[in-house]
Parts: C-alpha cells; sequence; structure tokens
C-alpha cells in the first residue's frame, strides 16, 4: 500500500475543523511535497518529520511522497500536525498498519529526535473532533490531562513516535493520562485582606451582582489594585460551558498549568499600562495567540494607571469591549477569539503619584485635569462606577480588631443578588443587569414612576448626565435593589446610582 490517511484538528480561533492528512507515495525522485494551506510552521513539519522517523530507528521511504491536508481551504497553523503527518507517512509506506488510527485523531510536534512534544490549543482541538464524532484522540503526554476534561472521549498519550509504531504494530501501549489532581482550584486573593474601604468594598460588590464596569480614582495605597484583585473571588463560580470556553483560551495561549484542570475561576488579567498591542488583543504568527483581553473573557479585566495607555491602545480596546470578541485579521485570514471581560480601571490623581498628603506633589489643577482628562470620553462614558478612594490610614489598620468580611460572605450576597436578576430578565435571556437593553428599562412594565426618577431627567437636562449614563444608573440601582433584595429600585436607589456613576460620595460612605 502506498497511500495512507489519518485524521488531525486544525484550530481558527478557538473553533476546530477535522482534517484528513494524506500521504500518497510513488517512484520519482525522493521529496516530500506538503499541500493544503501550509504556514511557514508547517513546512518546517517535513525536516522535523524525517528526522523524527530516522532517529526512531525507521527507514525514511526514497520515494516520492506527497502530504495533503484537507480541507485545502483551510488554513492550518502551527507544528500539531507533525505525528499526524510521520504516522500517515510511515502508514503509506507500510511500516505501521493504518488499522489502529482508523476514526484515531492524532495531535503533538515531532522533536528531531522523535520525540512528541506539547502543543497549544490541544482542549480546544479535542473539543472540536469530540463534537465531530471523534471517540479517540493520541495527544502527546505533555497535554494528556487537558484533553481529559473534553467529555465522551479516550484519550491516550505517547511521549515518543516510536510509541506510536510500537503501539500500530501491537507492541507496546500508549500511556494514560496522570489521574486528576485530588486538590482544588488555589484560592485567590480574599476580601478579608482588606481592611476599611467601605465605599471600595461596596462599589465592588455592586460590580460583582450586576456585571458592572468600574473605576477606582485614588493616591498609591489606597487599595485600588487589592480591591481590583479580589473581583473574581465574589463572582459565582464558571459554568460547564463558560469554564470550557476558558480553560480552551489558556490553551491556545499555552499558559494552562501542567494539571491541566477545567478552571472553574472567572479569570484576572491585569496588562501593564506598556502592553504592546498583540499582548492586550491577540497576535503573533502561527496560531494566533489571544491577548489579555480574551483570557479575561467570562472574568475581569483590571487596567491599573490608565491614564498613562496610549491614545491608540484605547481607541483599541473600545470596539472588542462593547461586542464581547476580538478580530485579528491576517493575510491567510482572520482569527476571532471572544472577549466578555467585566472591566475595572484605576488611575492617580495626578501623573506624579505622590502619596496623598505628601507635600512632593507639585501638580496644578491643570495638570491634573489633564491627567484624567484622557480618560474622558467613550471609554470613560461605558463605566458604570467611579469610585474615589481614599487613602487607607493607619489607624483603621492597627485599631481593627476584628478582620474585615470574607470574600465568601460576600459572594454569598452576590449570588442571591444574581438570582434574583436571572429570574426577572429569563425572557430576555440576560444574566446580569449590565445586560438588559436600556429601552427595556425605560418601557413598561420596569419602567420606574418618573418622581423616583427625577434626578436622572434632571442630571440628563442640564447635561452632566449622557443618555447611555441615564440607562447605566438604571441598572445599577436594579442591583442595588437586588442586593438589597427587594423587587423593585426605589428613589434612595436611584440616587445612589446617580451618585456612584458621578464619582459623588454616597450616602452610604457617609454612614
Ligand atoms: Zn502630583
Amino acid at each position: 500500500m502506498s497511500y495512507a490517511r489519518v485524521l488531525c484538528v486544525g484550530l481558527a480561533g478557538v473553533a476546530g475543523h477535522l482534517v484528513e492528512v494524506e500521504a500518497d507515495l510513488s517512484t520519482g525522485l525522493p521529496t516530500l511535497a506538503l499541500t493544503g494551506l501550509p504556514d511557514t510552521a508547517l513546512n518546517e513539519a517535513r525536516d522535523r518529520v524525517r528526522a523524527a522517523v530516522v532517529n526512531s530507528g525507521r527507514d525514511w521511504p526514497n520515494r516520492r511522497i506527497t502530504v495533503n491536508l484537507l480541507p485545502a481551504a483551510l488554513p492550518k497553523h502551527g507544528s500539531s500536525f507533525d505525528l499526524a503527518i510521520a504516522a500517515a507517512v510511515l502508514a503509506g509506506a507500510g511500516e505501521l498498519p493504518a488499522a489502529p488510527l482508523d476514526r484515531v485523531v492524532l495531535l503533538g510536534e515531532l522533536g528531531l529526535d522523535g520525540t512528541v512534544r506539547p502543543v497549544r490549543g490541544v482542549l480546544p482541538m479535542v473539543a472540536a473532533a469530540a463534537r465531530a464524532g471523534i471517540t479517540r484522540v493520541i495527544v502527546p503526554a505533555g497535554n494528556a490531562r487537558e484533553a481529559t476534561v473534553v467529555p465522551g472521549v479516550t484519550v491516550r498519550a505517547v511521549d515518543t513516535l516510536h510509541r506510536l509504531v510500537e503501539f500500530a504494530r501491537g507492541e507496546a501501549a500508549l500511556l494514560d493520562p496522570p489521574p486528576a489532581p485530588e486538590t482544588t482550584e488555589p484560592p485567590g486573593p480574599d476580601l478579608a485582606d482588606v481592611a476599611g474601604q467601605e465605599i471600595g468594598r461596596y462599589a465592588l460588590e455592586i460590580a460583582a451582582a450586576g456585571g458592572h464596569h468600574l473605576a477606582l480614582f485614588g493616591p498609591p495605597g489606597s487599595g485600588k489594585t487589592m480591591l481590583a484583585e479580589r473581583l473574581p473571588s465574589i463572582l459565582p463560580e464558571l459554568d460547564d460551558d463558560a469554564a470550557l470556553e476558558v480553560t480552551a483560551l489558556q490553551s491556545i495561549a499555552g499558559m494552562l498549568p501542567p494539571d491541566g484542570r477545567l478552571v472553574r475561576r472567572p479569570p484576572f488579567q491585569a496588562p501593564h499600562h506598556s502592553s504592546s498591542l498583540a499582548a492586550l488583543v491577540g497576535g503573533g504568527s502561527g496560531l494566533v495567540r489571544p491577548g489579555a483581553l480574551s483570557l479575561a473573557h467570562r472574568g475581569v479585566l483590571f487596567l491599573d494607571e490608565v491614564p498613562e495607555m496610549s491614545r491608540g491602545t484605547l481607541q483599541a480596546l473600545r470596539q472588542p469591549l462593547e461586542s464581547g470578541r476580538v478580530v485579528l485579521s491576517r493575510a491567510r485570514g482572520t482569527t476571532e477569539y471572544p472577549a466578555r471581560a467585566q472591566l475595572v480601571v484605576a488611575a492617580n490623581p495626578c501623573p506624579c503619584a505622590s502619596p496623598a498628603g505628601d507635600h512632593a506633589c507639585q501638580c496644578t489643577p491643570l495638570v491634573r485635569r489633564r491627567y484624567l482628562g484622557k480618560l474622558s470620553g467613550p471609554l470613560l462614558d461605558r463605566i458604570d462606577m467611579k469610585i474615589n478612594l481614599l487613602p487607607v490610614r493607619a489607624a483603621q489598620l492597627t485599631v481593627a480588631t476584628e478582620p474585615a468580611e470574607p470574600s465568601t460572605a460576600v459572594a454569598a450576597r452576590v449570588a442571591r443578588a444574581r438570582t434574583a436578576a436571572a429570574a426577572r430578565w429569563a425572557t430576555g435571556g440576560w444574566r446580569v443587569n449590565a445586560e438588559v437593553p436600556g429601552h427595556r428599562l425605560r418601557r413598561p412594565p420596569w419602567r420606574l414612576p418618573a418622581r423616583d426618577t427625577a434626578v436622572l431627567h434632571d442630571a440628563l437636562e442640564i447635561g452632566v448626565l449622557s443618555a447611555r449614563g441615564f440607562d447605566r444608573c438604571l441598572r445599577l440601582a436594579w442591583t442595588i435593589a437586588d442586593l438589597d433584595g427587594r423587587d423593585r429600585p426605589a428613589v434612595g436607589d436611584v440616587c445612589e446610582a446617580y451618585q456612584l456613576r458621578m464619582g459623588e460620595p454616597t450616602t452610604r460612605a457617609a454612614a
């Protein structure tokens, strides 16, 4: 037999497609031709596969070899096709019986010595194989754990090409994936560590309950980062679909821990303000890496010192934040990644960032206005709450005898509020108040009495509140009522929502 066919998977974004790898061996000048839109890394597969076969103690067939990847129209990236190419060539040459590999997806990169190396994106590849009706996969040993989180697929692993050949010949067994880790995900930072900061903690709770975007302003040491980092700890765990999606994105980024467990905690991403555009939105050659925006999908994107970010960067963030997805255009086609993240931005009150009360700051009011002015406009208009944090006084830290309320207690209130909101909006399919379209809140049966929303109408009238801001205040008011266990927002909730929106001290903070 001089023809063989094995299966592999190609990725386009998080979506994968079954790829058939055909090998045809004919008489003629010994060459290896690869067809079917291979990118550079795939072209290099030629040399890797040849060396790996020879160094595994097999004869390289000295014939004219054509390897074709189908469907040809699909772009194919990266090195994950190596193992399938080698298997197809060896099966075509009669070195390896093809029957044991029938309807089996093979994934893996080959080292020149014949070892099988881990690749990025194994989880979404296996998930795609399962969707296509495949029930057996063979993956690199280093990726075996993550492959097992896909239900309905039998996962076996290989460490060397030699083992795959021996297996097909019935001379050796494949490797079993390592057992599931017994420990649970290590706990993240907890709100119990945050002393004082009642208004900050309260805003964080509202943000978690309603899915609202949040801006934190305050001098260094006022706890902006501490608060932002703890938002995931009060959000509900990811459900099965979301967990698979988030874990798949981390797999493509190559940042899944070796135990390869399903990620259940909402992710937290805090890209530096000087991060490149590629680091933020995604990029790179071969299999395009998702950026921080997509790695924060279903979780929190924290932008610290946001006035330091370039206008171009802030501009590039706007569209994905609005649409919930990142579209990256490349010569070989576009890649799309989901990017539905909750946004927390933080800023110092002035560019010199002196701690409050420190006389070193000589920034003029004009400089301060300009600094924060960079934030104004479309990005800030999309942020629901603006919170001014005061520095924590030493007294608050030392006098506090009781530890602050832990994340679990806050998370329980958040979960209750979210359940109430999800039940109310079930017909529209919205899970949190932040997702509800403004017109739904402005029409019966959800319209609030005019006397209760007078503060918003007045602000709209004199132009201090935009139409978008008006709707954001309504959503916030609903969340405040949900957290308080009430059916509908009262006038006090609307006022408080307005204060949170405008960055004014709220009645609650003063209490
Ligand atoms: Zn200053």
